[in-house]
């Protein structure tokens, strides 16, 4: 139906339910900017440039020459032959474990250094866990010549070697976490203490959908570039924009948030997001948010959150690094509440095979996070005629000791 400008606002919220963030900051209940008075100044600053930055020409025009100069832009919408007619179903493959560095990722890393060199600082700040965040911030650094400081907990350091060898080897300086369970959120409480203390020259580069506002908001426009390409790409393929579902795996929910961007507000494409059931959903080693989180707040956002009684957060658990994290956007938190999207979990087992199986169906060595969205095509069925894109997130290579210990390989 069509509203109009003068239609009163209950009609219009009943009619038309709005997925993007609103001028507060706010997915439905989700979002928002929980942060300390020290951090306002940062934040603020941030908040009040980053759609004027982001609408700039110049901006705009740097953006993409370097993600298809650098990046390696478009991404191939892969038709896959031998896994559909497996499945029964037209299963295409957004290809983001061709872009440069092996993910996603620095679709956004490409985006904020662009953003923080408009704001004239000359210091970058990141935190990351397994890693992959942080080798796309080094990388984003190196190439416009920024100073490169990455917080990481000093266990992930040890898990992690050959990242934090890939950040030194781009001229990052690589800070051990040393405080509480040395691992992903210690970092994150580092990295906040430095921008604190730096408010003029540092900006932090956040890795996913979360943090305060306008991060979820920022990111996911960078990331959207995803969504605005698969639609250009099915039209040529299959003459129509709209898929039937995206699916994508969700850890804070960045590359879930691209692949969806274009078709949050189009009813007829449904929304099916992939989550880390671990050892089982209640097995107590899990990372399922949806199901196991209540309203929390994480990273200076309101959002679900797998957290005690008592409102401790929990450890979650994934044989996947990227999908070990205890929150998920509060874009996402809005999808699963609101049911616009529907929320799926994998367990490490059925993720490893659906990697193999890809592997051997199509050549495509996947990372174990992308693994868990190929994995619902076991017991979620499809109609034959159905377009189904998964978002193919990175690639196998980081992975392939976690594929060789699990296969005996
Ligand atoms: C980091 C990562 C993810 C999870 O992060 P999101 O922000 O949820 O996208 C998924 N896939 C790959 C390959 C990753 O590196």
């Amino acid at each position: 139906m069509k509203i109009n400008k003068s239609s009163d606002h209950t009609s219009l919220n009943k009619n038309k339910m709005n997925y993007n963030v609103n001028e507060k900051g706010y997915y439905g209940a989700f979002g928002g900017a929980y942060i300390p008075e020290m951090l306002y100044p940062n934040v603020e600053e941030l908040r009040l440039n980053y759609l004027k930055v982001m609408k700039e020409e110049s901006f705009q025009e740097e953006f993409k020459d370097l993600l298809k100069e650098y990046v390696g832009r478009p991404t191939p919408l892969y038709f896959a032959k031998r896994f559909s007619s497996k499945y029964n179903a037209k299963i295409y493959l957004k290809r983001e474990d061709l872009c440069h560095t092996g993910a996603h990722k620095i679709n956004n890393t490409i985006g904020q250094i662009l953003m923080a060199k408009r704001l004239k600082k000359t210091r970058i700040i990141a935190e990351t866990g397994a890693g992959q965040h942080g080798v796309a911030t080094a990388t984003v650094c190196a190439l416009m010549g920024l100073e490169c400081i990455v917080y990481m907990g000093e266990i992930d350091i040890e898990r992690q070697a050959p990242n934090v060898a890939r950040m030194k080897m781009l001229g990052a300086t690589v800070v051990p976490a040393l405080s509480g369970s040395k691992t992903l959120k210690d970092a994150t409480n580092e990295a906040i203490r430095d921008w604190i203390n730096n408010p003029i020259d540092t900006h932090y580069i956040i890795g996913s959908v979360v943090g305060p506002h306008p991060y979820p908001d920022m990111v996911a426009r960078f990331q959207s570039v995803i969504s605005q390409e698969i639609k250009v790409q099915l039209q040529e393929k299959e003459g129509r924009t709209n898929p039937d579902y995206v699916v994508a795996c969700v850890g804070g929910g960045s590359n879930a948030a691209g692949a969806y961007y274009e078709y949050l507000d189009s009813p007829d494409v449904g929304i099916i997001a992939v989550e880390a059931a671990g050892k089982g959903i209640y097995s107590g080693e899990s990372a399922a948010t949806s199901v196991l989180g209540k309203t929390g707040i994480i990273h200076g956002s309101k959002t679900l959150l797998m957290q005690t009684q008592d409102g401790q957060i929990t450890e979650p658990y994934s044989i996947s690094a990227g999908l070990d994290y205890p929150g998920v956007g509060p874009m996402h938190a809005h999808l699963y509440q609101s049911g616009r999207g529907e929320f799926l979990s994998i367990t490490d087992d059925d993720a490893m095979k659906a990697g193999l199986e890809l592997s051997q169906l199509e050549g495509i060595i996947p990372a174990i996070e992308t693994s868990h969205a190929l994995a619902i095509f076991k017991t979620r069925k499809f109609n034959p005629e159905d377009i189904v894109v998964v978002n193919l997130s990175g690639r196998g290579d980081k992975d392939l000791n976690t594929y060789i210990d699990y296969f005996k390989l």
